[in-house]
């Protein structure tokens, strides 16, 4: 159970506990943001609401136009039989009358062709509509988006100074401490859910928060020897 050379030791420990703590925070905090930063489901769902409306507009206008150049087709064949019909070329009655019979059959095609083809016009004057709606909520959200982009990158590049600042500083402590005890500090951190120390908080374990028996207290308080606390397991180091 004892450790420890001094009590340069236990400062250094507990200020790598310091370091360690604001490291883990930059690196879940520079995680989060690279997260972020990779896109916004909010923005995505919009492009993806404007693409939509532009897919069915499209596909309105051109059966639109398709309805319409069959409708001018058909009129054109109407014209053709009326003149066939008229040119006295045809005598043959139930020839006439077939012919009679193709031609209204046509011109109630026309009709309802010209029907669908209003139908679609409609739909094409609400879908613009609703597309020029789409279209604006999704440039509005893409302009906030970007400047949140910019905040986060701002931060980004802020927290990744800090950690490197970290690192030197990190590295300085280690060097303060010897061998055994960094390794033993190492060892801990991977163990105990990353925090190798804990501080006494009166009489209790800042980690585990169990009571500390006071002969351990004194030895934690005034002998520069390293102590465990007897329930998590991690070093024992004096509040501040
Ligand atoms: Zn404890």
């Amino acid at each position: 159970m004892l450790m420890g050379k001094n009590v340069k030791a236990k400062v250094a420990l507990l200020r790598m506990h310091e370091i360690d703590s604001m490291y883990d925070k930059i690196r879940r905090r520079l995680l989060s943001l690279q997260r972020a930063v990779e896109g916004s489901e909010e923005l995505d769902a919009a492009r993806a609401q404007v693409d939509a409306i532009v897919q069915e507009l499209r596909s309105a206008q051109s059966e639109q136009q398709d309805m319409e150049l069959e409708s001018r087709s058909l009129t054109e064949r109407i014209r053709e039989s009326e003149r066939n019909l008229m040119s006295g070329e045809v005598h043959n009655p139930k020839e006439l009358e077939a012919l009679q019979a193709s031609i209204e059959a046509m011109k109630s095609q026309r009709t309802e062709l010209e029907d669908r083809s209003v139908e679609r016009l409609v739909m094409v004057d609400r879908l613009q509509g609703s597309q020029k709606a789409e279209q604006a909520a999704f440039e509005e959200l893409e302009q906030s988006w970007s400047k949140r982009k910019t905040a986060l990158g701002t931060e980004m590049a802020q927290r990744k100074k800090e950690y490197v600042y970290l690192k030197k500083a990190r590295q300085q402590v280690a060097e303060m401490l010897s061998t055994d005890t960094l390794e033993l500090y190492e060892h801990l951190r991977r163990r105990k859910n990353g925090v190798a120390v804990a501080q006494l908080d009166e009489e209790v374990c800042g980690a585990c928060h169990t009571q500390v028996a006071i002969g351990i207290l004194n030895t934690v308080r005034y002998s520069d020897e390293l102590l465990y606390c007897p329930s998590c397991g991690r070093i024992l180091l004096t509040e501040e």
